[in-house]
């Protein structure tokens, strides 16, 4: 926390400078308080006031309800921010006229960060600005997990290709099959780095934007049917047929959501890659799309393989996670799929669920509020 001695007091008297002379003390300050309300409106961080005694929140702007939610007048700070100490810190404020600033992670609809100012305004008031601070913090955490996932997982393919192109140049391989077999494991290193690359690229653009809700009306089942449509012929290569059900009792409208068509594109791209990878060869992968009565579109990506034991379950969605390294590994993938499936929906504000067994069907859920 930290401490400025920034007093409200005086900047007020220098703003009413001019106006004072013409009006009575209570005129003046309806009017600062008019321009502190108008100011309140046009700015993009949240700013309350608060009774000193109780915290109870007695004006909120647009900003304020924006960051944290609506209604926020009659409720006291302390619940509202999720934070115990509010109360205290506010009577510090006011008792020491010094502002007081502090950093707080706020558990809302979704995670931020908060930069908070408490800044006395009169005996009973105390003037509360939020500050969003979340985007600075996801591009610190983006630009740390970059690095050193770059650098760790980079390694390895990096090593294995300076050795082979070592044992290229220094030895004298004559034996033409020998050098086409190096030249194959290196351009699989080669093609291993770049995917890489883009996968931790996708994964840090949307970690960064988590916190931002999209905006764009999306057709799902439209994207679902493009989806499908674009895996045809990989499914195919093993024998899979990728089958997409309606079970919507209702099928009069088209279910729409809010979201960034992209995204959402790359979530079902994930999962459909999966089950094609990890089912059966000549199975069925099956898509099914429902709706609940309270609005939730529901989509299961369902396909039957060797089934996932339940203690890795929780853990899939970890950057780098694999059940199966090796397996995984040689199927040319990085681990980063489900972790960047899992943040697009975090960022829709949806829900993943999956359900497997050893020797049992593979079920991921994928579920987004429907407009
Ligand atoms: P990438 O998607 O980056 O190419 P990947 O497929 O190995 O690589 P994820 O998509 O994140 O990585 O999946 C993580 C792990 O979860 C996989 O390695 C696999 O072990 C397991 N997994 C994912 N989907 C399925 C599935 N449908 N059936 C069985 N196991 C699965
Ligand atoms: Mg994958």
């Amino acid at each position: 926390m930290s401490e400025t001695s920034n007093n409200i007091d005086g900047l007020v008297s220098s703003a009413t400078d001019g106006i004072s002379d013409n009006y009575d003390q209570a005129q003046v300050t309806e009017i600062v308080e008019k321009q502190i309300a108008r100011l309140g409106v046009a700015l993009e961080d949240g700013l309350l006031t608060c009774h000193v005694s109780d915290g109870i929140i007695l004006q909120a702007n647009r900003g304020a309800s924006r960051l944290i939610e609506d209604r926020l007048v009659g409720r006291d700070i302390a619940s509202v921010l999720g934070f115990s100490d509010a109360l205290s810190l506010i009577q510090a404020a006011v008792e020491s006229n010094i502002t007081q600033e502090f950093m707080h992670n706020y558990k809302g609809t979704v995670d931020r960060q908060f930069r908070i100012r408490l800044t006395r305004l009169d005996e009973e008031r105390v003037a509360v600005l939020v500050m969003d601070m979340t985007l600075q913090r996801n591009l610190d955490k983006v630009r740390r997990d970059f690095v050193a996932n770059v650098s760790h997982e980079l390694r390895s393919p990096l090593t294995s290709l300076a050795g082979f192109i070592e044992t290229l140049l220094v030895s004298d391989i004559q034996d033409e099959s020998t050098t086409k077999r190096f030249l194959n494991i290196m351009d699989e290193e080669a093609q291993r780095m770049s995917r890489l690359i883009d996968d931790l690229l996708s994964l840090s653009r949307v970690e960064v934007e988590e916190h931002i809700a999209p905006t764009e009306e999306i057709p799902l089942l439209k994207v679902i049917g493009a989806a499908i449509a674009a895996f045809e012929s990989r499914g195919e290569r093993r024998g899979i047929r990728l089958q997409l059900e309606d079970l919507r009792k209702d099928k009069s409208q088209s279910p729409m959501i809010l979201g960034e068509t992209d995204e959402i594109i790359e979530v079902f791209h994930n999962l459909l890659e999966n089950s094609i990878k990890y089912g059966f060869e000549n199975s069925i992968v099956q898509v099914r799309l429902s709706a609940t009565d309270d609005k939730w579109g529901v989509v299961e990506v369902i396909n039957q393989g060797d089934g996932i034991a339940e203690k890795h379950i929780p853990r899939l969605t970890e950057r780098f996670y694999r059940v199966d390294k090796a397996r995984s590994r040689q199927m040319g993938g990085t681990g980063l799929g489900l972790a960047i499936v899992k943040h697009i929906i975090s960022r829709h504000r949806g829900k993943l669920d999956i359900v497997s067994e050893v020797g049992k069907e593979t079920n991921f859920t994928v579920s987004f509020p429907l407009l």
